[in-house]
């Protein structure tokens, strides 16, 4: 089905105003979900809400990547059973990864079953129908309502799991915007040991340049000033098309287009980066000069059994090329501690690699056991208490580490794309092309949404203040 099947807004009876209110767990691949929901809904009639006691339909996009985030899923879900009894009227949905697992299915059926519709992560373009199924069950002011649907009899509680998706389809409804997301593919082919996302996000697909092209280009003629290119594994894009193209190649396609913007994008798999890429990257203005490297552990015995296919001397080569031809490019990571197996000698190994390639910031996670996964099978040897004294030696290593790949930039002239007019005492906020963020005081109104010529004056930690010195530049 096609979005051009959901009923535009006209149809919709104007005395009945409908609020939906949507809650993103996870990742940017779920943030960017969400907005394809927020449009599918808006397209319905819904106006969205951020206050969920208000909302006629609430939606939980769920994140199945650690079990931290399913609890936090489950706890906010079973809140809404107060709600549910006080507004029997409202419709609850879950989506997302989560959903794509029977035996999470199970359990929200059996101890959620308030919960209406549960569907999956590609098979957003069917909600209205799921939505239109519950209403026609109810009160003659929510059939009227639902009367405006196409008739497509849905039965409620529908599970979908589909993993074959139609991928090109959904709306781009993001007029307007300083900075959003394209996905420019979908699933995962690595089966890393330790990871969900192959078994929840389905195989490896790519969209279509053309297509990219054409949404990427109307996003900028609209005005956006920042796009990010969405993947679990960008540098493997293009693969499934038939008609072949490098990552490196797309990169240079939407950077041909008119326009001042800038291009982000996440995630690299250092299996799969070139010389080509990194050249590119470097050589070309309108790529940040930041890469989202996940290298997961320091140890060769630690990444063969997560199935990573790098060693920790390829990883490092790569920032040792990159750093040669551009010394200030910023480079993140993702690192898990208390993989099974891992004794205190390889952890030892992440120290160093962590010390040798400077991150600007790593995003640090305790090892979280996922059912179906290879490594679920692995005895997990390290004690938890052990994991965490770990994950505080890392962070307190890397803390340092950020301080000092920030203050190389005290003095200097960064161009910085505004976003955000903040608080009371209007200091404003946005990013450099390294992804770091600088504050600005007494930043005008105007200049939101503008790349403005900044110098730092301060720098503490990871916070860097700056000043304005162009306007537009
Ligand atoms: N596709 C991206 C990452 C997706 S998941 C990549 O390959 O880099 C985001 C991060 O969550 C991973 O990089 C990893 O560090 C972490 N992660 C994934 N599964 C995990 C697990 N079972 N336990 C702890 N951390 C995990
Ligand atoms: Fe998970 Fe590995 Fe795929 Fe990333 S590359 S999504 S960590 S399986």
């Amino acid at each position: 089905m096609y979005i051009m099947d959901v009923p535009i807004k006209t149809n919709i009876n104007k005395k009945i105003k409908y609020l939906a209110f949507i809650k993103t767990y996870g990742c940017q691949q779920n943030v960017s979900d969400s907005e394809k929901i927020e449009n599918v809904l808006s397209a319905m009639g819904y106006q969205i809400t951020n206050v969920k006691e208000e909302a006629d339909f609430i939606i939980f996009n769920s994140c199945a990547v650690r079990k931290n985030a399913e609890l936090r899923v489950f706890g906010n879900v079973s809140q809404l059973r107060k709600l549910k009894k006080k507004k029997p009227n409202i419709v609850i949905a879950i989506c997302g990864c989560m959903t794509q697992q029977s035996h999470i299915v199970k359990k929200i059926r059996k101890d959620f079953e308030f919960v209406d519709i549960i569907f999956g992560t590609n098979t957003i373009e069917i909600l209205p129908k799921l939505i239109k199924s519950v209403f026609l069950k109810r009160d003659i002011k929510n059939k009227k309502f639902a009367q405006n649907f196409k008739d497509i009899n849905f039965k409620p509680f529908e599970i979908l799991q589909k993993t074959d998706i139609s991928i090109e389809n959904l709306p781009c409804k993001k007029e307007n915007k300083i900075k959003t997301f394209i996905s420019i593919m979908h699933g995962c082919n690595n089966f890393c040991s330790y990871c969900i996302v192959p078994y929840v996000r389905g195989r490896e697909l790519s969209r279509k340049s053309e297509s990219l092209l054409q949404e990427f280009e109307k996003l900028v003629k609209t005005g956006c000033k920042e796009i990010t290119l969405l993947g679990q594994n960008v540098n493997s894009y293009g693969k499934t098309l038939d008609k072949k193209i490098s990552f490196t190649e797309l990169l240079r396609l939407l950077t041909k287009i008119e326009g001042d913007f800038r291009i982000r994008f996440m995630t690299s798999h250092p299996k799969d980066v070139s010389k080509e890429l990194i050249d590119e990257i470097v050589s070309n203005k309108k790529i940040c000069k930041h890469i989202h490297l996940p290298v997961q552990s320091g140890s060769n015995k630690i990444l063969e059994k997560m199935n990573r296919k790098y060693t920790r001397e390829k990883y490092l080569k790569i920032i040792d090329y990159t750093r040669k031809k551009a010394p200030e490019l910023s480079f993140t990571s993702d690192i898990i501690v208390g993989f099974p197996s891992e004794t205190y000698q390889d952890f030892e190994e992440t120290l160093s690699l962590v010390k040798e390639a400077k991150f600007s910031s790593l995003f640090t996670f305790i090892y979280s056991k996922r059912k179906g996964t290879l490594a679920a099978d692995m005895r997990d040897n390290v004690p938890y208490q052990t994991k965490i004294q770990w994950l505080n030696e890392l962070l307190k290593i890397q803390k340092n580490i950020s301080s000092n790949f920030y203050q190389k930039f005290l003095g200097k002239r960064v161009r910085v794309l505004l976003e955000k007019e903040k608080n009371k005492k209007n200091i404003a906020f946005g990013k450099n092309s390294e992804n770091l963020t600088v504050y600005i005081e007494d930043c005008s109104e105007f200049l939101l949404g503008k790349f403005v010529q900044v110098k730092i004056i301060s720098q503490n930690n990871r916070v860097l203040r700056g000043k304005i010195l162009h306007k537009n530049s």
